[in-house]
């Protein structure tokens, strides 16, 4: 039986016989004494194998490489070294796999960009070792919150035969030919004849649904992939990301707020307390202000104002945005960043948008002119959630739906529940790619998910 590296790096060294199993990083010696470093994945730090080396196979030392996998036995003792507390004294090694020198992730120290090109190896850098266990423990912190609060966890569509959400540009789901598609009368696709019936897409979201089952069970939320075909090439866009989209029946906009940030602080405390060596890593490689920041976070009240209020605060400023800001216009990143981190120095959570620039299910502030939006935003990321009081008064919807050219056929069924038995509601969608961008420092969102989709790029 094998023991995990996490575990023995823990343990008090008694020379007891130990079983390690993991890749090698690095391997340097001389003709009596070798030092291997090996790594399994469970902990951002290798474990040292020592071996004496005249009581070896040559042939085997000779195939222990960087990128090779080992089983190696041996007896744990307290380490010589001051690198480790402890090491491995090996008495047996068995090489599971070699890695000749074309091994690409030879030396170290590999730009971000690079290690993209090599998705299928990159968990094996500590870089991505702690992103992806980062990654672990915050989607079991987020069942953990929800559940412990008596959330019910829904499983929306992910093929969707409506088109009305407008978050996003969608991708067409067909079992057609594009190449041979059958033609109606007018010389159109003929959808009748495609899967299902009719064109359907990829979803952008799965608060429609949401909304359904929260009309039932009162707290719910999804936790699942998204698909937007927006051909934004930013840090902070994918093609595919996950989406966490609680939906609370009998919420109004306070209560959404306080979900959020309440939600927001937990997983960031959760990452503090449960992942701090890989949050140390990534504090010392990549960004030397991030457990300052994630304690700032937890410890600080976010700032609260409506859309209104940031747009006099952005015109007033003086500063110059690329894109001129007005009262109507939507928010740019900039924008957001410049009110997170060079007005508030907090993070920010923004209500009341003009409605003309939010959907159609938004609801109605007595203004007529803003509606019940929600946006938090925070340092380096700008927009990390997005949500809303969700209109419940049928005659508002429906004049909504009108205004903004919904067709009837792709919500009917929405409708429904401000039909029957309507109840103030609102929730709210969390992206958790940019959540992590948060969590881990990490500058681009490809480098938050193992296998990234992106314009142009849909490799491994
Ligand atoms: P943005 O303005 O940043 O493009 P949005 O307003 O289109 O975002 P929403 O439709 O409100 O986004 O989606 C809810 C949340 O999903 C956002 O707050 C964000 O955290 C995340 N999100 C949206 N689009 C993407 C994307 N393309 N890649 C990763 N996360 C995204
Ligand atoms: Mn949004």
């Amino acid at each position: 039986m094998r023991t995990k590296i996490k575990e023995l790096l823990l343990a008090t060294p008694e020379s007891q016989e130990v079983t390690v199993k993991g890749w090698v990083r690095t391997k340097r010696g001389n003709k009596s004494i070798a030092f291997i470093a090996i790594n399994d994945g469970s902990v951002v730090h290798n474990i040292q194998v020592v071996v004496d080396v005249p009581n070896f196979d040559e042939e085997t030392l000779k195939k222990i490489t960087t990128g090779a996998c080992l089983r190696v036995e041996g007896t744990l003792v307290e380490s010589k070294g001051s690198g480790q507390p402890v090491e491995v004294l090996a008495k047996e090694i068995e090489i599971y796999g070699g890695a000749d020198n074309t091994y690409p992730l030879q030396k170290k120290g590999h730009s971000l960009e690079f290690l993209r090109e090599i998705a299928h190896l990159r968990p094996r850098t500590n870089t991505f070792g702690a992103v992806l266990r980062i990654r672990n423990a915050m989607s079991f912190a987020i069942h953990k919150y929800f559940n412990e609060r008596g959330y019910c966890y829904i499983h929306t569509p992910i093929i969707t035969g409506s088109d009305c959400e407008g978050a996003g540009e969608m991708f067409n789901v067909t079992t057609l030919d594009i190449n041979n598609a059958p033609k109606n009368e007018e010389g159109k696709v003929d959808y009748t004849k495609d899967f299902f019936g009719k064109p359907c897409s990829l979803t952008v979201s799965g608060q429609l649904e949401g909304e359904l089952a929260a009309m039932a069970l009162g707290s719910i939320y999804t936790f699942g992939p998204t698909f937007r075909a927006e051909n934004s090439n930013t840090p902070r866009h994918l093609a595919e990301f996950w989406m966490i989209e609680p939906e609370i029946a009998f919420f109004d906009i306070i209560d959404n707020m306080d979900l959020a940030e309440d939600f927001l602080k937990y997983l960031v405390r959760y990452a503090l307390d449960n992942c701090m060596s890989d949050i140390e890593f990534l504090n010392k490689m990549f960004d030397k202000e991030l457990i300052e920041r994630l304690n700032f976070v937890v410890e600080n009240d976010f700032k609260r104002l409506t859309y209104t209020e940031a747009i006099d605060i952005l015109v007033s400023s003086g500063h110059k945005f690329e894109f001129p800001v007005s009262w109507g216009t939507d928010l740019q990143s900039e924008h957001e960043r410049y009110l997170v981190e060079n007005h508030f120095k907090r993070p920010v959570i923004l209500i009341d948008y003009p409605k003309e620039i939010k959907s159609f299910y938004m609801k109605l502030n007595e203004d007529g002119k803003t509606v019940r939006a929600m946006d938090v935003l925070f340092p380096k990321i700008g927009e990390i959630i997005g949500g809303s009081e969700r209109e419940a008064d049928y005659d508002k919807l429906m004049k909504s739906i009108e205004e903004k050219h919904i067709p009837h056929k792709d919500v009917w069924w929405y409708i429904d529940t401000r039909k029957f038995g309507s109840a103030p509601h609102s929730g709210f969608g969390l992206g958790f790619e940019r959540l992590l961008l948060f969590v881990t420092g990490m500058a681009n969102i490809r480098d938050v998910i193992p296998f990234p989709r992106s314009p142009k790029n849909a490799d491994f």
